[in-house]
């Protein structure tokens, strides 16, 4: 790979990509790349995406319900459809193909369907095969939703064994149980020691309404309480949603030194509530950004969730600026991650970086070009995208696969199946 130049951006100063990092200083023989009129960003990081819900979006009956009767819809949906790693594949790669053209370097795909008869590693290299070819980082999370705990974990093992033959720096595995509402406390249990035996990071999600109803409901508690029981409210652990929280539970969670994934682009049209953003940045917790899947939020569009985390925040009266959903969409998710270095421009960390064209009219007129970024021009698109120095989209189109066809296939293959 040849060292880049990125002259004149808007707002920063040049930037220098060489072997795959962030450089120091411009470098000669550089290729020159005009962006001014652009601002850069980091590749943006999409901390809590269930990408086979890629292909199951505005399914009937998915919209304005009861969140059990939601799941009902979808688990009929990936019947019907008889999920195996063809399927996943195709779905796999349109949500990161999606991703790319939107900007989003790095997915965590929560992954919570196991149909029977399906060996779980083969579902699992399907989506990494995806990300690979796409070019994507991905961090693959080994979910459950009332599987047997200790299959669950050795599966675990499984996959973290086919992995191996993947660069680690493009392809994570880490272990998450869908909520308290799905998985006991032996799925909890297990999947943290064969996270401390591996060395993997843990996520799971809180507090959207089955969950709350359901800790109620079983076992009298909150979704919180419960996880703190059981030896997961602790550094290691990401959670999304955290859907109204109390204050007290909000304390909870800063002192547990867990970070959190806010999903606003699901919560709020499912109905679920909002979670108090700035409170928790306030009080010193990490908040990464993610669009959770197809099935709720029907795009990957991370940006536009940024923009509506920040929209949203006006309602719970405490707003959260443009800077901090960025920083969340980039280096609050990375650092969930374990990934500190991606989500920053700094020198000596990897090139994941965004073009933003600001040069068209859904653009003039803005005096703050950061904060321009997420309020003007809804669902606008990076100009070129760039994963570990390596361009993966120019002009808006994606460079590592067609993205059309990819579209195409997914689509035949539901058309098919559901015939
Ligand atoms: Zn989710």
């Amino acid at each position: 790979m040849n060292p880049v130049l990125l002259k004149d951006p808007l707002v920063g100063p040049d930037i220098v990509v060489q072997d795959g990092l962030i450089g120091e200083s411009a470098v000669p023989g550089a290729e020159v790349v005009d962006v001014s009129g652009c601002v850069i960003t980091p590749g943006l990081v999409n901390a809590h995406h269930h990408l086979l819900q890629s292909a199951f979006r505005t399914l009937p009956g998915t919209r304005a319900v009861p969140m059990a009767d939601w799941l009902t819809v979808m688990a009929a949906a990936y019947r019907e459809s008889a999920v195996d790693p063809e399927l996943d594949r195709a779905a796999a790669a349109v949500g990161l193909a999606e991703s790319l053209l939107c900007g989003v370097t790095t997915v965590a795909d929560h992954h919570l369907t196991w149909p029977p008869g399906v060996d779980p590693v083969d579902l699992a290299l399907a989506t990494a095969d995806a990300a690979h070819q796409l070019g994507a980082r991905l961090c693959f999370v080994r979910g459950t939703a009332g599987d047997d705990p200790d299959a669950a974990a050795d599966s675990v093992r499984d996959i973290h064994r086919a992995f191996g033959g993947f660069d680690p720096d493009m392809l994570q595995l880490a272990v998450g149980p869908s909520g308290v509402h799905a998985d006991g406390p032996e799925t909890f249990a297990a999947l943290a020691e064969v996270a401390r035996d591996l060395g993997l990071l843990r996520r799971t999600q809180a507090n959207e309404q089955v969950d709350v109803a359901v800790a109620a409901g079983r076992y009298g508690r909150r979704p919180l309480d419960l996880l703190d029981d059981w030896g997961w409210l602790e550094p290691g652990v990401t959670v999304a949603h955290l859907c109204e929280i109390t204050a007290d539970e909000l304390a909870a969670v800063a002192e547990a030194g867990v970070t959190v994934t806010h999903a606003p682009g699901c919560d709020v049209p499912m109905g679920w509530g909002v979670a108090p953003v700035a409170d928790l940045l306030c009080r010193g917790v990490t908040v990464g950004l993610g669009t959770s899947g197809g099935g709720s939020n029907d795009g990957g569009h991370l940006l536009a969730d940024a923009r509506l985390a920040v929209q949203v925040s006006g309602l719970t009266g405490s707003p959260v600026s443009a800077s901090d959903a960025l920083a969340m969409a980039t280096s609050g998710s990375a650092v969930g991650l374990g990934r500190p270095g991606l989500g920053t421009l700094a020198p000596g960390t990897p090139a994941d970086l965004c073009v933003w064209d600001m040069g068209d009219v859904a653009d003039a007129g803005v005096h703050d070009h950061a904060a321009g970024l997420l309020w003007a021009s809804p669902g606008r698109r990076p100009r070129d995208v760039m994963v570990a120095g390596r361009w993966v989209v120019r002009d808006g189109v994606l460079l590592t696969a067609d993205s059309r066809d990819l579209a195409r296939t997914l689509n035949t293959m539901i058309k098919e199946r559901t015939a």
